[in-house]
């Protein structure tokens, strides 16, 4: 091989890894980004019997009545709020 071609692979291959950095860290932002609670139609009341408190995605606050956070929407969460995501605990 020569100079000329070895020295052009080695750009490319540097390049392409450089390219590839920020396609990686923003794929890694984009998926840790919560969604808005309006999208999710979340409201801070109950829907029937399901509510926040008995969702796989909430996270409790410091008590049981606190408000706590969710793993999927955005801001403080109540545990008697509800919201399209709403997926019961087994
Ligand atoms: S996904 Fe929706 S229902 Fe479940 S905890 Fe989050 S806001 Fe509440």
């Amino acid at each position: 091989m020569d100079s000329s071609r070895r020295s052009f692979l080695k750009t490319a291959t540097l390049l392409a890894g450089v390219a590839a950095v920020p396609v990686t860290f923003m794929s890694r932002e984009a998926f840790a980004a919560k969604v808005a609670k309006a999208s999710m139609q979340y409201q801070d009341t109950p829907k029937g019997t399901a509510e926040c408190s008995t969702c796989v995605q909430f996270i409790p606050g410091k008590t049981a009545k606190a408000k706590g956070t969710c793993k999927v929407v955005d801001g403080a969460i109540s545990p008697h709020g509800w919201c399209l995501a709403y997926t019961a605990k087994s």
